[in-house]
């Protein structure tokens, strides 16, 4: 007899960067300078003041305990001081701020606090796999909308059928967007249609808001709970991960709608028991002390971007400029999918990039190219594509 595990595992695909290291271990077991521009993961340290704090927090035995899963009063306070001089967003630390194990842990739990069996949760295609798992390991649907070029990358709320809308319980967002990289720019009216969507048909919206803080050219992006009505309607789910790279320490907040972030701390009473006092410290002294570190993030990332983007263009591809996030969304060269050019890059250059179509089917003809690489291995790999797949080449 073998141990026997449940079946709603077997509803999950396999976790896309998982399939990618394989990848990258196989050829660098060969002995191959493989450089991987697949995933996005800051390769720049932690503010040095963040190290710091942590380091005084951690010496202290008093952090040494069980922390409270409702989080420490100076990280509530910081998160709730940054939303407000951010984007103008008033929460009450008290009741609209819940610290999460990361914005990937709290955007799979919250499945569990407002799904039930046979609900539907809505998402885009592509989009964070963690939007389709979440429910599956809930016993919910996903349904995905395809968000693509045709649809400036933002879903057709209209388009879903109504048997469907009639099960929807959760909406999933994400601007700026992974992995197309699009943006809500200001003067938009598709948050608000949002809100007014989500009350008609009774559907909590989930703003997945892990890129704020990474912008170009002078772009800032909005919180969703700045729209009116977002409050009655949604959470948004921050993160310290990208913006002051620190994917490592696992910090992030549930905030928003009272009702909801009650109802996720109930929960999390029952799941995990908190998040480390010294990280809730030094996260604290990010969001206070740390606020212009994410404009210097941007600042790298963004000439970073315009490298990406002229290589591109060497190589006779099109693509958009991203005012947001850390990844260029790149359609795939004629006669080519996401699979094939991906492949062919691996082959060509030993350079990864992620097919978009692991993204989701809407994902297919295009490839995710991260900015999270320094940028001496990031020239080599442009070097590498550009002498392998210069146009007119031999
Ligand atoms: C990176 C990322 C997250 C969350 O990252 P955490 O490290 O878990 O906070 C959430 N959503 C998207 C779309 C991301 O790219």
């Amino acid at each position: 007899m073998s141990p026997r595990h449940a079946a709603r595992l077997d509803k999950l695909q396999p976790y896309l960067f998982a399939q990618l290291e394989q990848k990258i271990a196989d050829k660098r077991d060969a002995g191959i300078d493989v450089i991987s521009l697949g995933i996005g993961d800051p390769d720049m340290p932690t503010p040095d003041a963040v190290v710091e704090s942590l380091r005084a927090a951690v010496q202290r035995p008093d952090t040494h305990q069980y922390p409270s899963n409702r989080g420490r009063h100076v990280l509530r306070d910081a998160i709730a001081s940054f939303y407000d001089g951010r984007f103008g967003v008033r929460l009450d630390p008290d009741t609209q701020v819940l610290p999460v194990l990361g914005g990937k842990e709290g955007i799979f739990h919250i499945c569990q606090v407002l799904l039930d069996p046979g609900d539907v949760a809505l998402g885009t295609d592509p989009g964070y796999p963690v939007y389709t798992s979440g429910p599956l390991l809930t016993d919910a649907e996903p349904y995905l909308l395809p968000i693509t070029p045709e649809n400036d990358f933002k879903p057709d709320l209209g388009s879903i059928p109504a048997d469907v809308l009639s099960r929807a319980r959760l909406l999933f967002l994400n601007y700026p967007n992974n992995p197309t990289g699009a943006v809500i720019e200001e003067g938009d009216s598709f948050f608000a249609d949002v809100v007014e969507f989500a009350k008609a048909n009774d559907i909590v919206v989930v703003h997945d808001n892990a890129y704020s803080e990474i912008g170009f050219d002078g772009y800032r992006a909005p919180s969703f709970l700045a729209t009116p009505g977002a409050m009655d309607v949604g959470v948004e789910m921050f993160s310290l991960s990208k913006a002051w790279n620190m994917t490592g320490w696992r910090v992030g907040a549930c905030v928003g709608n009272t009702e909801v972030v009650s109802a996720f701390w109930k929960y999390k009473t029952n799941v995990d028991s908190g998040m480390f006092d010294a990280v809730q410290a030094a996260a604290a002294t990010a969001l206070t002390d740390c606020r212009d570190f994410p404009l210097e993030m941007s600042a790298i990332y963004s000439r970073r971007r315009d490298l990406v983007i002229e290589m591109l263009r060497a190589i006779g591809l099109e693509p958009n400029s991203p005012k947001g996030s850390i990844y260029v969304w790149a359609r795939v060269p004629e006669g080519h999918d996401s699979a094939s050019f991906t492949q062919l890059l691996l082959d060509e250059a030993n350079v990864v990039v992620s097919p978009g179509s692991s993204f989701g089917s809407a994902g297919e003809g295009f490839v995710r190219i991260s900015l999270s690489t320094p940028d001496d291995r990031l020239r080599e790999a442009i070097e590498r594509i550009e002498q392998s797949m210069r146009v007119g080449a031999a």
